[in-house]
């Protein structure tokens, strides 16, 4: 039995990897290097668009349990992102390259897989899996919406953080520390006074926007806000966001700074580094004369300018069940981030959860069952809640799991109750072979 996978992205890919490993023939059929998005630059698989980062790696963090729980089942997008960490304090982030680099060559040379490289602009025949992610082709995304009887689409912008070199840094203006010195000093913080930072603010707020085209709707996603609508939200937004001083203390004046601007490295070698947060639809000259008033950045060396992008997703509390399948027919499935999961690792999360469930019902077995109190459970449920009037996408977070009905002191105590009780479920899963 052959499955067809669309989009070799994070979704897609965790999806071939995992039918492929369950005997399944899989067609996996990417358009890439042929075509590409406005944001997928390299034939590599699973392209990282934006951050180098998978976010948090704690379990007090929704997103770092719902990493662990991949990673105990096997995911191939969680083995490829361990194999080519780069150290970022807490989080997981990888070495883009490498990571791609190392999932291509996976799906690549798994025998049961064949790529099929070509745009696809229909639904194919089930059983398939479409992971076309938040710029698929518009081609393909006018074929969903035909299948789905003109079902209409939200549309709206993502923001991409700007990357530096790390030479051209003033390092003599900046230094290395992680937040309240957890884990190693892997981000360079750029300090700032009060009246630097308060000329930055007055000039990301009037710099000039690059032109939008092909939406009537600017709605601006909050999760990826761009710094200069930030700036507008008030003279203090930024210093309680991305630039927020808290657990940061300058050696030079051995005092936390009125702001800080924290970059990241954004591959192995530590040559390229990203402003964390920064997210920017400014005129790409503009990005270059107000982040240089950054003192550290003074002469920043830009590797690629902030850019935005559309994001397209379906209502799925409408289309979709629990398993990431049409309610119609439960053997054509969506994964991914048009599915409205939000986030590299939820893409991952609902590809695996989409394949394995697909493979259950192909082989006639029962369809595992992972219930809200996992975090890959609850995000399948949060997709496909009937209850939800306006769909907005979503990231991993403890509020859409279920509560653990018992009282814990403190909020960190109480989140690493609830992975724990996650992780037990997932163990007693593989145990028991449900999955
Ligand atoms: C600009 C931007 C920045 C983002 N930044 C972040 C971030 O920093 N952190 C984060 O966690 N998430 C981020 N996201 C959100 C999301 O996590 C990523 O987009 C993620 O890559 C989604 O995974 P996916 O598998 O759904 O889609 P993708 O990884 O985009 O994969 C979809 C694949 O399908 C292919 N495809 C599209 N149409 C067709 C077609 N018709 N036929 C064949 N192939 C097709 C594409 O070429 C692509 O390879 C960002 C999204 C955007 C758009």
């Amino acid at each position: 039995m052959t499955v067809t996978v669309i989009g070799a992205g994070l979704a897609g890919c965790e999806a071939a990897w995992q039918l492929a490993e369950r005997g399944f023939e899989v067609r996996l059929v990417e358009m890439k290097p042929t075509k590409m998005t406005p944001a997928h630059h390299s034939a590599d698989f699973a392209e990282l668009v934006c951050s180098n980062s998978l976010r948090g790696d704690r379990l007090e963090n929704a997103v770092g349990l719902l990493k662990e729980e991949l990673r105990r089942l096997k995911s191939l997008i969680l083995t490829c992102a361990e194999a080519n960490r780069v150290e970022a304090g807490g989080a997981l982030a990888v070495d883009r390259y490498g990571f791609s680099g190392m999932v291509t060559e996976k799906i690549r040379s798994h025998p049961k897989i064949t790529v099929v490289e070509e745009e696809v602009t229909k639904i194919p025949e089930a059983p398939v899996i479409i992971a076309t992610g938040p710029l698929t082709s518009d081609a393909m995304s006018a074929a969903i919406q035909d299948y789905f009887g003109g079902q209409k689409y939200m549309s709206f912008f993502d923001a991409a953080a700007p990357l530096i070199t790390f030479e051209s840094i003033d390092m003599e203006k900046a230094w290395f520390a992680s937040r309240y010195d957890r884990g190693d000093a892997d981000y360079v913080n750029c300090s700032m006074e009060k009246d630097e930072y308060i000329a930055f603010v007055e000039a990301l707020k009037t710099a000039e926007e690059a032109p939008v085209h092909g939406f009537e709707d600017k709605h601006v996603f909050e999760g990826c806000m761009p710094v200069e609508v930030m700036a507008r939200r008030g003279e203090d937004t930024l210093r309680y966001g991305p630039m927020k001083p808290v657990g940061l203390k300058d050696p030079k004046t051995g005092k936390e700074p009125y702001a800080v601007v924290q970059l990241r490295k954004d591959n192995a070698l530590g040559s390229v580094y990203n402003l964390v947060g920064f997210q920017t639809h400014l005129k790409f000259p503009e990005q270059k004369r107000v982040f240089s008033m950054i003192p550290a950045l003074h002469d920043a060396e830009f590797v690629r300018y902030g850019v935005m992008h559309r994001n397209t997703f379906l209502d799925s509390p409408r289309l979709l069940d629990r398993y990431y399948a049409d309610r119609r027919n439960p053997l054509v499935a969506f994964a991914g981030q048009m599915t409205g999961v939000e986030g590299y690792v939820e893409s991952t999360a609902s590809g695996y959860l989409a394949a394995v469930s697909m493979a259950a019902k192909l082989q006639g077995t029962p369809v595992p069952d992972f219930p809200k109190q996992t975090a890959i459970g609850a995000l399948a449920q949060y997709i496909s809640d009937t209850s939800i009037g306006s769909f907005q996408p979503m990231n991993i977070n403890f509020g859409i799991m279920d509560p653990l009905g018992y009282k814990v002191k403190g909020k960190a105590n109480k989140n690493l109750a609830i992975a724990e009780r996650s992780l037990a479920i997932i163990d007693q899963m593989l145990r028991e072979h449900t999955i």
